[in-house]
């Protein structure tokens, strides 16, 4: 991931490491390059315009005109906007109620039902909690299949109710059964769509307000790029979500997704998925991810 932007960026920055003065001019036009390298990376253009200006006026506030080794002063510089772009701090998941309650939205495809077995596996393995998966996409039985497939692969049950088209009524009995049989952390898999549509949203809302889930997570796939950027934006108005999760980027993806998104929604990026086995997960960390684009 991101080989295109790294190699762009790097390009980029020759010119300024291999002057031992610079100009105004060199660093514009170094500014100008990582801009273009962004907008092909995907990157929503009033992100990557605001980028520019200010990675510029730090550039010019640190006196990197006279600075010994401007070209290093300034990796640095676009090296912590990108971290601060994509939040900073890495994000961690809230979980207090018991059971907590994790709801995963997210269009079909985007890896909801293979993300929600990650995060099981993850939560069962590195943080000893004992959690319940649960079906609720009511329209394909053969989503309801793979999850339990998901679910016998991790060795974690899975809660359906095949005949009921209740969503609501799912999730709710899926709690009680989470209290009575001691699971402490119950993660919704929900339906998704094709294409953001009301009756899909009105449902996942109204399961949001039935079950009041500690974390919301939106779901995306970052091989779709700025559709991605969108599709949040379209979900966070509604759902008011408190994390995303960018599947597949161990794909042939750009990139932009994962720089655009928390400006976008200003909402945190939690976790990548990087494959399709159960162990391809990470909690996201803006830092190293920013270490991982300047190579
Ligand atoms: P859902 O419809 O949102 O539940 O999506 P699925 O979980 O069924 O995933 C759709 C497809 O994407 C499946 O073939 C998954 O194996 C694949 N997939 C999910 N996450 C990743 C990922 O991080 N990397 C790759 N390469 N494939 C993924």
């Amino acid at each position: 991931m991101f080989e295109n932007l790294s190699d762009r960026l790097e390009r980029s920055f020759k010119i300024l490491k291999g002057e031992g003065k610079i100009t105004e001019i060199n660093v514009a036009e170094t500014l100008k390059d990582v801009r273009r390298a962004l907008l092909d990376a995907d990157v929503n253009y009033k992100v990557a315009k605001t980028f520019t200006d200010t990675v510029k006026k730090k550039a010019l506030g640190q006196n990197v005109l006279t600075a010994v080794k401007p070209g290093q002063m300034m990796v640095k510089i676009v090296h912590d906007e990108l971290a601060s772009l994509m939040g900073g701090e890495a994000a961690e998941l809230h979980l207090e109620q018991k059971p907590a309650i994790i709801l995963m939205s997210g269009l079909q495809g985007s890896g909801k039902t293979t993300f929600s077995g990650k995060l099981a596996n993850m939560l069962k393995t590195k943080q000893h909690r004992n959690p319940l998966l649960v079906a609720c996409d009511v329209y394909r039985p053969a989503a309801i299949d793979q999850l339990k497939v998901v679910g016998s692969q991790i060795d974690v049950p899975v809660y359906t109710e095949p005949e009921n088209k209740n969503v609501n009524e799912i999730a709710l009995h899926a709690i009680q059964e989470a209290k009575a049989k001691g699971y402490d952390t119950v993660i919704i898999d929900t339906a998704g769509r094709l294409a953001v549509d009301e009756q899909m949203m009105d449902e996942i809302a109204s399961l949001k307000e039935t079950v009041k889930p500690d974390e919301t997570l939106f779901v995306v796939d970052s091989m779709t790029g700025q559709d991605a950027v969108n599709t949040a934006k379209e979900f966070n108005d509604r759902l008011d979500f408190d994390g995303v999760v960018l599947t597949k980027l161990d794909g042939d993806t750009r990139g932009g997704a994962a720089l655009s998104i928390r400006t976008v929604v200003t909402k945190p990026i939690k976790f990548i998925g990087t494959g399709e086995k159960m162990e391809a997960i990470d909690v996201f960390h803006p830092d190293r991810m920013a270490d991982r684009i300047l190579g």
